[in-house]
């Protein structure tokens, strides 16, 4: 097993007095693809916005050997944990350019001393050729797939060590669906460590190492994605199939 990235223990989040999450525990390895699975409202998004500090939480939460537990979502970013959300959150008045330089954040390494993969927009170009071609348009007159694709390439600005990405693939067409699996397996070859947010099977096969199934704010499975693959009354209980 390699080094632990990511370790999470008992995770408890709260919308004002309703608990959303109840014990929630998992790991993310070094350089591993993690994929958090289950239908609408099991509480994927909530994990996330817990792990980030945006909802109020409770439990253990170690990242690169640091307890973030009870840090603020801007210092936890600062320590490379990145997080492109659901809504996107594009500057819609912004050009593509301006929006990359709101996510840039110095260089960073890893705690083998190892540096982490340093991002320009030029790199991020090469990543999504579609962003290349109109770096003056602005976020507001991008496609749904367009604008996921910048906030993720916004994310990487920020030089993370670890990103967790909510729902990537959802609300975009297939072509996007596609070049966005392409990219987390570049980044897994990269060294990043990731955290996927997914409530259907076939994106997640494509990229993820290991699966945790979450429902009602609980973990109810875990494995590997070749055993959940192989698992149908898993998917049935608890996937959109
Ligand atoms: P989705 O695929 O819809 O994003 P999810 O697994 O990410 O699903 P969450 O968004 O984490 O699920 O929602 C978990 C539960 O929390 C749901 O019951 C949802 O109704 C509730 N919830 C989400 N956001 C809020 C909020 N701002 N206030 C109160 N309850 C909320």
């Amino acid at each position: 097993m390699s080094e632990t990235m990511l370790d999470v223990e008992g995770l408890k989040a709260w919308y004002g007095a309703a608990q959303i999450l109840h014990d929630v525990s998992f790991t993310v390895g070094r350089g591993e693809v993690v994929a958090l699975m289950g239908r609408n409202g099991a509480g994927k998004t909530t994990t996330m916005k817990a792990l980030m500090g945006l909802v109020t939480r409770r439990g253990a939460v170690r990242f690169n050997n640091a307890d973030v537990a009870a840090l603020r979502p801007f210092e936890i970013a600062r320590l490379g944990l990145g997080f492109t959300p659901e809504d996107r959150r594009i500057f819609s008045e912004l050009t593509v350019m301006e929006n990359l330089d709101i996510g840039r954040q110095p260089p960073r390494r890893f705690p083998d001393g190892q540096p982490a993969p340093v991002w320009t927009p030029q790199r991020l170009f090469e990543l999504f050729p579609n962003l290349g071609e109109m770096p003056n348009r602005p976020g507001g007159r991008m496609s749904g797939g367009e604008q996921q694709m910048l906030t993720v390439a916004r994310t990487l600005m920020g030089n993370p060590l670890m990103v967790l990405l909510d729902e990537p693939s959802e609300g975009v067409a297939p072509l996007i669906v596609e070049q966005m699996a392409n990219t987390i397996i570049e980044l897994k070859k990269e060294g990043l460590s990731i955290l996927l947010s997914e409530q259907n099977i076939h994106f997640a096969r494509l990229v993820s190492d290991r699966v945790y199934v979450l429902e009602k704010g609980e973990i109810h499975w875990q494995g590997t994605m070749a055993e959940l693959s192989g698992n149908l009354d898993i998917q049935r209980a608890y996937l959109t199939v």
